[in-house]
């Protein structure tokens, strides 16, 4: 089968046919209709800092929906023929993270598409232990692939804790900013202030259309002054989701006293942070990473109810084959959301 995978520790991929995987009593094989490409993908693919540790060579991909098409004898959570997305991370279930409720913390979780083969294929192979989900008949494939991204995403906006009528930014118009955007806005906030550099002006159109009130071009117009004129005082949450370190400090500044900063975005650097300003104005940062399975079952709903819109931020649809092409794309910013479709 072909397959994407990454094998030097060095930029870019390459496209190989490799064998499809065997399964044993304890396995599931599904065949992948639709794979989403995620930014730490593309940071895989461009090679920048802290994805060292990846065992290579490795199939990439870990935001995915198939259909099952081989279960080994032990596996009882699917059958054959079943429409399914999956959590790309599996958990080792013993650990005292995973004893206390808190899989997304394992000490000895292995995600698939990083740490073991993933979905940028045309079969992947499952364990009986991962969580797996079975879609609704009217939810798309294509649509059910971002189902990993968003529950990113909602676990964020779960932090956030907004109340109707507060106001909130987001930063970064990527796949990521624009999925929280959108549950920015059904938490009823009265103010969406959307920020990004120049080459998101496409995106930044698109969040215009998903329901931002305001969106700034940061190679324009500064973000915090922007956002002090709309608020006075800043905005209750900043959601940090453009993975530039110079975005910390912003966000920090974007947002009032006693208010929150939640951070998405992967950093190729650390970010500076105005530690006596965070101190004297109670205000609080918050790392928001991994998710849990009812996070899972929410986003599915928000999918299938289209309460989320992920159809126009779909802007590619490519074979296995222009695997190169579509990483190309991500990395200047031309598309938004690359699926595969093997
Ligand atoms: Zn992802
Ligand atoms: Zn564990």
């Amino acid at each position: 089968m072909k397959a994407i995978v990454k094998t030097k520790k060095a930029p870019g991929v390459e496209v190989r046919d490799v064998n499809v995987p065997e399964v044993t009593d304890t396995d599931m094989l599904v065949k992948v209709k639709a794979a989403s490409v995620c930014g730490s993908d593309v940071h895989v693919y461009e090679w920048t800092p802290s994805y060292e540790w990846m065992p290579l060579p490795v199939i990439l991909g870990h935001e995915f929906s198939g259909e099952v098409v081989s279960v080994g004898a032990k596996v009882k959570t699917v059958a054959v023929g079943d429409r399914i997305t999956a959590m790309p991370g599996m958990a080792c279930s013993r650990c005292d993270y995973c004893q206390v409720g808190r899989p997304d913390l394992c000490r000895k979780r292995i995600s698939l598409g990083l740490g073991g083969d993933g979905a940028f294929a045309e079969y992947i192979r499952l364990s009986a232990a991962t969580t797996t989900f079975k879609l609704p008949e009217t939810l798309s494939y294509e649509a059910a692939s971002l189902t990993e991204p968003l529950s990113v995403v909602l676990r964020a906006v779960d932090l956030a804790t907004l109340r109707v009528g507060q106001t909130a930014g987001v930063l970064g118009p990527g796949p990521i900013g624009l999925l929280a955007m959108q549950l920015v806005k059904l938490s009823g906030v009265s103010l969406l202030m959307v920020a990004g550099a120049a080459p998101d002006t496409k995106r930044l159109a698109l969040a215009t259309e998903l329901g931002a009130d305001v969106t700034v071009d940061v190679t324009k117009e500064d973000p915090v002054k922007k956002a002090l004129a709309l608020t006075r005082r800043g905005f209750d949450v900043v959601l940090e989701a453009s993975g530039s370190p110079k975005s910390v400090p912003q966000a920090l500044q974007m947002v009032k006293p006693g208010g929150k900063v939640i951070l998405i975005g992967i950093h190729p650097a650390p970010g500076e942070i105005p530690t006596t300003d965070v101190v004297r104005q109670s205000k609080s940062i918050i790392g928001a990473y991994g998710y849990d399975a009812d996070i899972w079952n929410r986003a599915i709903m928000l999918l299938n109810t289209k309460r989320v819109k992920v159809d126009s931020m779909i802007s590619h649809r490519l074979p296995l084959t222009d695997a190169n092409h579509g990483f190309e794309m991500l990395v200047k910013k031309e598309a938004t959301k690359v699926i595969f479709i093997p």
